[in-house]
């Protein structure tokens, strides 16, 4: 947490209030928690940013992209608690970074918040960008694979496919709770292993990371209940009224209405499934 549809949001949140503005300050709020990571230092980013322009705000995978004029992008990475902010943080002792903006249009200010301090934030050049894109470290962005890609990518891995899929070499922006939803909605075995999936089911599991992640985005993701993740206006999400399987053990599952639905540990996380829908001698045919 936050996964792909959450830094969505964010991103979505903060686009037109820094989109064609010119920077007029970056700065690290005092805090006296443990400082977020930053690369190169704070100095170094100032002086390569200040007085550009913002082109554009995105997103690759779980992290927001910050395209200034010079080709630079600064990449934040929010991992467990981070937040973009417009204004009225959850509390003050943890904002982080304050980005002030030249002329009156308002908002004057976008804030980075984050309880736990686990975020990172680098500066690339845009051939760095681009080099690091191109190197592998993370896969293709969730929303953009197809199921042929899917197949490729997972087919002669003996790995547990919902194991797999938090990897974000294999598929980049899915996390631990959607990928209990995804599999969930495609009625795949969490403990599968990938070679052994038949092709409708990777069919199956690539039209619904789809599905779910873009239900997700459109219900501003998921506020869990210790309610860290807001959106840009400090709002929860919506997408935790929408969960299946998620954080539901005990539950009865919502498709079947028979079956309850079960928690497992893989790679020490929680998965949750229904041993009903997610049956696992439903393989063949
Ligand atoms: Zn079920």
């Amino acid at each position: 947490m936050p996964e792909l549809p959450e830094v969505e949001t964010m991103v979505r949140g903060v686009r037109e209030a820094m989109t064609g503005r010119t920077l007029k300050s970056l700065e690290m709020v005092p805090c006296d928690c443990k400082p977020i990571q930053l690369s190169p230092t704070l100095k170094t980013i100032q002086k390569r940013l200040t007085r550009t322009k913002i082109l554009a705000v995105e997103r690759f995978a779980k992290r927001i992209v910050i395209v200034h004029s010079t080709g630079e992008r600064l990449v934040i990475e929010p991992r467990m608690t981070g937040l973009m902010l417009l204004n009225d943080p959850p509390d003050p002792d943890h904002l982080r970074l304050k980005w002030t903006f030249t002329g009156r249009k308002q908002p004057q200010n976008v804030w980075f918040w984050d309880r736990r301090g686990l975020a990172t934030c680098r500066l690339y050049s845009e051939t760095d960008w681009r080099k690091w894109r191109e190197s592998g470290t993370i896969g293709p962005d969730a929303l953009e694979v197809d199921a042929e890609e899917w197949r490729e990518r997972i087919k002669l891995s003996r790995r547990a496919v919902k194991v797999a899929m938090l990897d974000q070499k294999t598929v980049a922006g899915i996390g631990n709770l959607y990928a209990s939803e995804i599999l969930h909605v495609s009625q795949v075995h969490p403990e599968t292993r990938c070679r052994q999936l038949t092709r409708q089911q990777i069919e199956r599991i690539a039209e619904n990371t789809q599905h779910v992640l873009r239900e997700a985005i459109r219900y501003e993701g998921s506020t869990l209940s210790d309610g860290t993740y807001r959106n840009a206006l400090n709002k929860s999400g919506g997408y935790q009224n929408q969960h299946r399987v998620y954080a539901r053990e005990g539950e009865a599952c919502p498709t079947c209405e028979q079956a309850t639905i079960q928690r497992i540990v893989q790679a020490q996380r929680s998965t949750f499934f229904c041993p009903c829908c997610q049956s696992k001698r439903r393989r063949k045919r």
